[in-house]
Formats: C-alpha cells, structure tokens, sequence
C-alpha cells in the first residue's frame, strides 16, 4: 500500500509539471521603497502564486529594493491589478517567459557533447570531469566528496601543479539549480586553467603555487531537475522543430516526493549555530525556511542534507590548507563577502572590502560590467545558512560570494551567448583575488 501511493505521489508530480509550458508568465520587478510597500509585497505573496527571483523569498524583502518575481500566465491579470490599484511601482522585466527560455539557446552550432560557451546538461559535465582530469594528469585530479540524495556521485577536480603542502582555493558551483551560469563558469576555470597553464604569467604562477578545488555542481539533483522537461520551439523561418532542454525557473533545488513534485533545497544550515531557540527564529526569519518544499529551506537540523555534509566534511578535513573560498551564484552582478546572516561586519573587513572593490575592478576592465560589492547582509539582504559565512567562520579569512549576470533583463534565463564574455571577466576578479591571498598567506 505505502508504495503505490508513493507512486501516486510521483505521477502527480510529473503531471503537475509536464503541464507548464510558461506561455505568458511574466517576470515583475516591484519597487520598495516605504513600509507599506514591504506590506503590500507580503499581501500579494500570501493570495498569489509567485515564484521569488530576487530575493529569493518575501521575508527578505527589504527598503530601498526591487523585487523580482515570477508569475503564472493565469495569475497575471490580478498581479498587476493588484500592483495598479495599490500604486506600486513596477516594470515587466520579462514578458513572455516561454519566448525568452527559447532566446536562452542562442549559441550558434548547438553540438551534442560538452562545450565550455553551452550550457551542458549533468551528464555531459560528469563525463568532461573525466575526460578533462584524464587529459591533463599533471595539472587535474579528481575525486568524489560524497554522493547526492538520489545517489548521484559529487565529483570535485583538484587543479594544480602537483606539490606536497600547497595553500588551496575552494571554489562551487551550482548551489542553486537554476543559476546556470555558474556551473558554466566552473567548467571555464578549468578550461583556462589547462589552456594558460605555462603560457600565462598569472595563472602559471597560480597553479605552481596554489590547488584549485573545483565543484562543478553542488546541488546536483537540483540541476538535474532544471533539466528535465523538453520544450521545442520552432526556429524561426524554418519548418524545423528543435528539441532542448529548458530551465526550469520555478525550482531552484532537489526534488522530493514529500513536496508533492515541489523541491527541496539542501542548503548549508544556519551558520553559527544559534545557541537558543530565539537565536533560531530569528535567523529563520532572516531569509531562511523551515518548509522542506521551500527554496530557501534550512535543513531540520544543521548540515542535515546529504550534500551539505559532502562539502562541510570535505573543507573541515582541508581546513589547514584552504585560504580562500568563493561560492558561484547569479543573478545581480554583486561580489559580497560575510556577513549575510546578520549585519555584524567581519573582523577584516577593511581588508575584504578593499579587496573586493580591487577585484570589480579588474572585472569591469573587460567588458565594462558593472559589480557592486560589500558585506552580504546590507549589499544584497539578510540571508541566513550561506556557505561563505560558514566558511569565514570556520576561519576562512577570504570567502566571496560572486553573484553573476545579470542584473534582471534575462535573470536566471541568460543567453548562451553570454556565457564567454561572463566567464572571461568573473576569471580576471578571481585570479585578482586568489594572486593576493599568494601574497597573504596565514
Ligand atoms: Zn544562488
């Protein structure tokens, strides 16, 4: 009996699922800007269906901000009804979200097999963690960290020049599902790595001197779900209908059958580890959820998801030798660095914020993409459970979070056409970052 109706459970979900074709949903971004717009937001999420972009939830929704937000094609009309009679200020950051997911595959020459300007599917990016760690056996290694809630295998490539007692860089990728970007900027780093190695100043004497750790993906089984559905357009002027994958907007994490085809997010607990039930509430009221079936869901207890363990284990053990540690996230084009569980600033964080504005620099210089920077909690809102407060508080002095393009025109949907000149200028701020931690050993 259990297990038929957890089959129920399943065929429900999928239905739930092939049904959205986005035809119609639009993105919103609202202004906030007095309390009764922070009101008004809470209103409109508790009678509508809205999919948070930016923040990721309404309990981080703060003064002075924007909020992005996704809605069904059939709630749209009293959504903007709703912004209209109550004058909020708004734009339709998107307008047809079917036609932009179709915009999002614009590279020319869509191949099969991996490339480093396509977004790959988890597959194809297990298998190049083979076949790239195989290739280079001087420069690459690879190891698995662990293995995912549905058993899939964590892989993380060690990159360097092979050398007892080296200082190490941790970088991930992939913490949230639909932030594509950013396992395609991990597989980048390793390309140029491999390529510039010996040929480039910088990063040669990166490689001779430090380990780059490298997680493609974290939340695997997230990425995998943003996977799943097929969607074919038709090309324009042609009869030919094209089969793609499409990103899944609406679900940022692992899928869950408790959550009735909704995700779960495994995500690293609330950092320091509130000593009192208060403490608790009041981290959890700062953008984090105790809903399994919520995006921004803190676990039940600390590090209780499968793969936060992975990664905690594995940087527990290397403690010793990693100096710095950046988590790869979009969208909003934003280097933040701790605290963003609470607005206490760290205790270096002249040096980090010094750092930070260097490293914008060096990124803007490409392609003149603009970053802000600063401590997390006031640069972008209160967040609580991120990985880069863990790791400065288990002593990490230089831990970043990158939050990629865009600023909002694609968000999360941003065109393959962009993956390169992304890549290329977020390369330039972390090899900023990393040849001064060279200088600043500890
Ligand atoms: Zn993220």
């Amino acid at each position: 009996m259990l297990v038929s109706l957890i089959l129920v459970s399943v065929a429900l979900a999928s239905a739930n699922h092939s049904g959205e074709d986005f035809e119609g949903h639009k993105v919103f971004r609202v202004t906030v800007e007095d309390e009764n717009h922070i009101n008004l937001m809470h209103e409109l999420a508790s009678t509508s269906q809205i999919d948070f972009w930016k923040p990721d939830s309404i309990t981080q929704v703060k003064l002075h901000s924007t909020v992005d937000f996704h809605v069904k094609a059939e709630d749209v009309g009293t959504v903007e009804d709703f912004l209209e009679q109550n004058d909020l200020y708004y734009e339709v950051l998107i307008g047809n979200l079917r036609s932009m997911m179709a915009a999002q595959f614009d590279s020319h020459g869509r191949a099969t097999g991996h490339s480093y300007t396509k977004y790959n599917n988890w597959k194809t990016i297990e298998d190049w963690t083979q076949q790239v760690a195989a290739e280079n056996p001087d420069l690459i290694s690879r190891s698995v960290i662990g293995t995912t809630f549905e058993g899939r295998s964590m892989h993380l490539l060690k990159v360097g020049k092979a050398k007892p007692n080296k200082p190490a860089v941790f970088i991930d990728c992939g913490f949230h599902a639909r932030e594509w970007i950013s396992p395609a900027f991990c597989q980048w780093f390793v390309r140029e790595a491999v390529r510039t190695y010996g040929q480039e100043i910088q990063m040669t004497e990166l490689l001779d001197k430090l380990d780059f750790y490298i997680l493609p993906v974290f939340n695997i089984d997230g990425y995998v779900y943003t996977w799943t559905k097929v969607y074919e357009p038709k090309l324009r002027g042609t009869d030919e209908i094209k089969t793609i994958p499409i990103l899944i907007i609406s679900s940022t994490s692992t899928f869950r059958i408790e959550c009735g085809g909704r995700p779960a997010l495994p995500r690293l607990e609330l950092p320091v580890l509130a000593q009192t039930l208060t403490e608790t509430l009041m981290l959890v009221e700062n953008g984090a959820s105790t809903s399994p079936c919520s995006d921004t869901y803190c676990g039940s207890t600390a590090e209780s998801e499968k793969e936060t363990k992975a990664l905690v284990n594995f940087i527990r053990k290397n403690l010793s030798s990693i100096k710095a540690y950046f988590t790869i996230h979009s969208y909003s084009q934003m280097l933040l660095y701790p605290y963003s569980y609470s607005y206490k600033l760290p205790q270096n964080n002249a040096e980090l914020n010094a750092l930070a504005k260097a490293a914008v620099k060096e990124l803007a210089s490409l392609h003149g993409t603009k970053y802000t920077y600063g401590p997390g909690a006031t640069t972008i809102y209160l967040a609580a459970g991120g990985s880069d407060d863990w790791a400065y508080d288990q002593g990490i002095k230089y831990s970043f979070t990158f939050e990629l393009r865009d600023t909002g025109k694609y968000g999360f949907l941003l065109p393959e056409s962009q993956i390169r000149a992304t890549c290329e200028e977020t390369l330039l701020a972390v090899k900023h970052i990393a040849s001064y931690i060279l200088g600043h050993l500890y």
